[in-house]
């Protein structure tokens, strides 16, 4: 593998962006989130911000045309041409398809995450209002209560992770999204990385992720 385009793909809560950031800076290419993306067009007040808020805070998904073309933009980017770390897209196989006229694909984590998990996971998830960055206060706790360790940020819970929202949200996972772990299984993209233990640290998944992503680098001797 040349390159290092990489997909993160696993249901709401899985860790994607977690560890996505730890990656970005191990490897040293970008992390995009298109997740981040959206919630940053919803705190600036564009008018693609206004659009597409109201999808996101009842946990439905953007509309794939909207989605897409923010995702063609941001790979058009020059500091996209060594590689880059997809969190959050893509969520429907028809954006997989876009995709594919967009950029190729190296290799695609699916991270598989048990339910009861995913559920503690965003019912105790915070997030830092100013750098993004994730915290978790049964795993991750920050430091100060409600400050974000890495820029001092208040820290503040999504408005998508109501109990009622995570619902919806996992629900728009397993109709629209985990067909694409088949659809990558099938094109010979997809390691699996299972996480059923909540207190494993992320660092753990990290090294995992960053083993298959060697192992999938090496040539192959045949
Ligand atoms: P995330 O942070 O990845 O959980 O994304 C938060 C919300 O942003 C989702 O619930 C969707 O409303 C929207 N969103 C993010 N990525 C996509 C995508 N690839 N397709 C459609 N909607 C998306």
């Amino acid at each position: 593998m040349a390159n290092l385009r990489i997909v993160i793909l696993g249901p709401p809560g899985a860790g994607k962006g977690t560890y996505a950031s730890r990656l970005t800076v191990k490897l040293g290419v970008p992390h995009i989130s298109t997740g981040d993306m959206v919630r940053e067009e919803i705190k600036r007040q564009t008018d693609l911000g206004k659009r597409i808020k109201e999808y996101s805070d009842k946990g439905a998904l953007v509309p794939d045309e909207i989605i897409i073309e923010l995702l063609a933009e941001r790979l058009r980017k020059p500091d996209c041409s060594g590689g880059f770390i997809l969190d959050g897209f893509p969520r429907t196989i028809s954006q997989a398809r876009a995709l594919e006229g967009i950029a190729e694909i190296d290799l695609v984590i699916n991270l598989d995450v048990p339910d009861e998990i995913i559920v503690t996971r965003l019912s105790n998830r915070l997030i830092c209002r100013r750098c993004g960055a994730i915290y978790n206060l049964l795993t991750l706790k920050p430091k100060r209560d409600g400050i974000c360790d890495k820029c001092g940020g208040t820290l503040y819970r999504r408005e998508d992770d109501r109990p009622e929202v995570i619902r919806e949200r996992l629900d728009v996972y397993r109709r629209q999204t985990a067909p694409l772990i088949e659809y990558y299984r099938g094109k010979g993209l997809l390691r699996s990385v299972r996480c059923d233990d909540i207190m494993t640290p992320p660092d753990v998944i990290v090294e995992e992720i960053i083993r298959i992503i060697n192992e999938e680098r090496r040539p192959s001797s045949s």
